[in-house]
């Protein structure tokens, strides 16, 4: 036991540079070289190849790694290759001499982990073939796959339990970043693992930093944010592929460098965007939710929600894919009613079955209360999977500037009495410009100049109104009539603000760019470190280009981060800097 653990530090060290374990690691490391089986729940970003990368490399003979993603079996195997690790892929894209290569290096035994596709795997005489070689442990990587209650069901899956029962004494490890506790005991089940322990790692993101705002002037404020955050990679995540494509326009107009992405173009065009973003060619990409499954780039340093996602497992799973190297990261939300409204109609006109309708308003209800929330949003996610808990996450904008309430009883019975006035006949613009003495042609000929209430809120902004009634709805106080244009209507809670006294608290959002603490470097050693930065990745660009990889496989900027850091003099010094392990370290 004591020379293993000693043998674990010397490996992490060695072929990744890193100095310590991520929380969860250790233990199911530990596990595997028990060579007993495991089920390993993790976030994206929390370091599941780790887990079965560290023990293949101390283990004797071969590990298999099967993954359902090609492009991520490419990223991951050419990372490890990076690293001097003796690694190959198998699977439907590769020429016939690339595999005959491949399996010259497995009869010469020169290979310690072999990343196969799950077709591979069940095709047939593949088992038998593996047979032949000394297999030490067997990957599952996305295992949710297996299980009809995951969310991307995949039948080849299912077949990978002949593969378990064919290696019965070999470990086993199955991975994946979503499975809640039903899809759990199914993979447990579907793969037919060994009295298998579940490791489950908090989901919460604590690098990453969310906030969500009202999505007026959302354009305004996107160009705020960029502008912010100077060079760093991003991605904006639209609710239409037309939008992507205007957005990238505007913003490539006004100087940024972006392209957009969708399912509706080219292949070609597509694998050209997605490559170009991994070597920080593109700064980042306007996109609809098909961008992002098999993006393996570990410096995406902000997430932006051009409009509100369908609902928080979607949410979750896209602003994962920032911060994955466990740097400081953003997350930003836009939301209006305008987006919950043709969400609910997507929903609606959807020819999916009433089952599925049945359960999608639901959800479309809790990522509303996310995005509005006026506590902390880390707990409202957490709680959505299952992890409950009530502390403060410290790092969503909740938390961060907590929004102060205040006595708005007045406010409330104008915006209620404007309503009843109108004869619950107008949508929400309609009655803020009633509230705000708009003579607009409309409101003139529909004589809503004329009420009582007109002109009553004044001295309140257009934003706060839309920020105000959308909290008198959250509360009850409103209703958005669905069925009758979207008008605005009284409920039973009305009166009780306007006629008994009841009062109202509500609290003033900021519309602005969320002031995060930075420790404040002085002006020129801050000038210093950009510049070194900026240096350093254009080396990796270079570089990357050459070699034909993802620029990540050469380093994360956290070892960029480490290197200008630790301003090393001679080469030596490399050693030291944490992330650098030996082989990269002698390239
Ligand atoms: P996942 O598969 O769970 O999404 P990865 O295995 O890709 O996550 O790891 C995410 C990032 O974390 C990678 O950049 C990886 O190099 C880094 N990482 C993993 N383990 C450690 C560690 N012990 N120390 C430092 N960085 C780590
Ligand atoms: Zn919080």
């Amino acid at each position: 036991m004591e020379n293993l653990h000693v043998e674990k530090f010397r490996i992490i060290k060695e072929v990744w540079g890193f100095t310590s374990f991520r929380q969860g690691q250790e233990d199911v490391i530990d596990r595997v070289m028990e060579k007993k089986d495991s089920l390993v729940i993790m976030p994206t970003g929390g370091g599941k190849s780790l887990c079965y990368q560290l023990p293949a490399l101390m283990m004797n003979g071969m590990t298999i790694v099967i993954s359902p993603l090609i492009a991520l079996m490419n990223d991951q195997v050419a990372a490890l290759k990076a690293a001097g690790v003796q690694v190959a892929a198998l699977h439907s894209n590769m020429t016939k001499s690339e595999q005959s290569d491949v399996d010259s290096r497995l009869q010469a035994r020169l290979i310690k982990m072999l990343y196969v596709s799950p077709e591979r795997i069940n095709s047939n005489g593949f088992t038998d073939y593996l047979a032949r070689f000394e297999i030490s442990l067997i990957a599952i990587d996305e295992a949710h796959c297996v299980s009809v209650w995951g969310n991307d069901f995949r039948p080849d899956y299912v077949l990978l339990n002949k593969i378990r029962d064919r290696f019965i004494h070999v470990p086993f490890i199955a991975l994946t970043a979503t499975a809640d506790a039903a899809t759990q005991q199914d993979i447990c089940k579907q793969l037919h693992l060994h009295n298998p322990e579940i490791f489950i790692s908090s989901f919460e993101r604590k690098n990453i930093t969310t906030e969500s705002r009202p999505a007026e002037q959302k354009y305004r404020q996107t160009i705020d944010f960029l502008q912010k955050t100077s060079n760093q990679c991003g991605i904006i995540y639209c609710l239409s592929r037309n939008e992507t494509e205007k957005l990238s326009a505007k913003l490539s107009e006004a100087g940024f460098n972006c392209a957009y992405y969708h399912a509706g173009m080219s292949a070609e065009a597509r694998t050209k965007i997605q490559k170009d973003f991994q070597e920080d060619k593109l700064r980042f990409i306007c996109a609809t939710i098909a961008f992002g499954m098999g993006i393996d780039k570990s410096n995406i340093r902000w997430i932006i929600h051009y409009a509100m996602p369908k609902n928080l497992e979607g949410y979750y799973q896209e602003i994962g894919r920032a911060g994955r190297d466990g740097r400081p990261a953003r997350a930003l939300l836009f939301y209006s009613w305008a987006d919950y409204i043709m969400l609910k109609k997507f929903i609606d006109d959807s020819q999916a079955s009433e089952e599925f309708r049945t359960v999608q308003y639901p959800k479309l209800d809790r990522i509303w209360e996310y995005a509005s929330a006026n506590e902390c949003r880390t707990n409202v996610v957490l709680n959505y999977f299952g992890e409950y808990r009530n502390k403060p996450c410290g790092h969503c904008d909740n938390c961060i500037n907590p929004p102060k309430s205040k006595d708005a009883t007045v406010i409330a019975q104008k915006a209620l009495s404007a309503i009843i006035r109108c004869n619950e006949n107008v949508g929400i613009n309609t009655l803020i410009d009633v509230l705000r003495g708009s003579y607009r042609a409309e409101i003139k000929e529909a004589g809503l100049d004329r009420i009582k209430t007109f002109g009553a809120g004044k001295d309140i902004s257009y934003i706060n109104w839309k920020i105000y009634i959308t909290q008198l709805i959250n509360k009850g106080l409103i209703r958005i009539d669905y069925t009758d244009g979207f008008k605005l209507k009284t409920t039973p809670l009305t009166k009780s603000v306007l006629f008994e006294g009841t009062q109202v608290q509500l609290v003033d959002i900021a519309t602005s760019d969320l002031e995060i603490e930075k420790p404040k470097p002085q002006k020129k050693k801050q000038k210093l470190h950009e510049g070194l930065m900026l240096k350093l990745r254009e080396w990796r660009t270079e570089l990357a280009t050459q070699q034909q990889v993802p620029a990540y496989v050469i380093f994360s900027d956290q070892v960029f981060e480490n290197i200008v850091a630790a301003k090393p003099l001679i080469k030596a010094d490399l050693l030291n800097v944490e992330g650098i392990g030996k082989v990269k370290y002698e390239k």
